[in-house]
C-alpha cells in the first residue's frame, strides 16, 4: 500500500489544527488550543488504489528550528500555512521553505502554501496575488482555504497527492 506523510507547518494560529480537524473529521471548533500536536491517519482512494496518509499536525515548533529539522526529515510532502488576515504569519512562511528546500535538496518533496481564513475577507491583510507570487518563486502550488467554510480543505491533501504520484 501506497504510504504517505504530510507535513502541516506554519505559525501559531493560522489553522493548521482546523484544517486537520476538518480534513480527518469533517468538523470545525471555534476554540483554539495551541499546544495540540498530534498524527492523524486516513486512508483515501487514488486510482483504485488505497493510500495511506499519515498526517502530522505540529505545535509551536516555529521557535525551535531544529525541531523542525527532524519533522521535515521524517515528511514526504508539505502544508505550509499563513492566515489571509495577518501579514506576520505570511511573512513566517518564507524561512519555511526555505528549510525544507535545504533538508530535501537531493529528493525535493512536494510543497503546497495555503491562505487560510479566507472566509474573513473583511480583514484581508494578504491579497491573493502575493500568496500566488511567493509560490511561483517557490515552485509550489498554492490555494486559499477556509477550515471554516470547509472551502478548498480536500484540495490541499488531493494536490499534494498529484505531485507525489508525478514524483
Ligand atoms: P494552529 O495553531 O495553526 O493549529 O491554529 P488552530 O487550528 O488552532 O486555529 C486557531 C484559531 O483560528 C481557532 O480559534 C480556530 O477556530 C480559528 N480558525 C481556524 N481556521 C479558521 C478559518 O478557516 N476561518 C476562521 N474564521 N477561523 C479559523
Ligand atoms: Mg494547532
Amino acid at each position: 500500500m501506497l504510504k504517505y506523510k504530510i507535513i502541516l507547518l506554519g505559525s501559531g494560529g493560522v489553522g493548521k489544527s482546523a484544517l486537520t480537524q476538518r480534513f480527518i473529521h469533517g468538523s470545525f471548533s471555534e476554540g483554539y488550543d495551541p499546544t495540540i500536536e498530534d498524527c492523524y491517519q486516513k486512508n483515501i482512494e487514488v486510482n483504485n488504489e488505497t493510500c495511506q496518509l499519515e498526517i502530522l499536525d505540529t505545535a509551536g515548533t516555529e521557535q525551535f528550528s531544529s525541531m523542525r529539522d527532524v519533522y521535515i526529515k521524517s515528511g514526504d510532502a508539505f502544508v505550509i500555512v499563513y492566515s489571509i488576515n495577518s501579514i506576520s504569519t505570511f511573512n513566517d512562511i518564507q524561512p519555511i521553505i526555505d528549510q525544507i528546500t535545504t533538508i530535501k535538496d537531493s529528493d525535493p518533496a512536494p510543497l503546497i502554501i495555503v491562505g487560510n481564513k479566507c472566509d474573513l475577507d473583511d480583514d484581508r491583510e494578504v491579497t491573493e496575488d502575493l500568496g500566488q507570487l511567493l509560490a511561483k518563486n517557490s515552485h509550489c502550488s498554492f490555494i486559499e482555504a477556509s477550515a471554516k467554510l470547509d472551502l478548498n480543505v480536500n484540495e490541499i491533501f488531493y494536490d499534494l497527492l498529484r505531485q507525489l504520484a508525478n514524483k
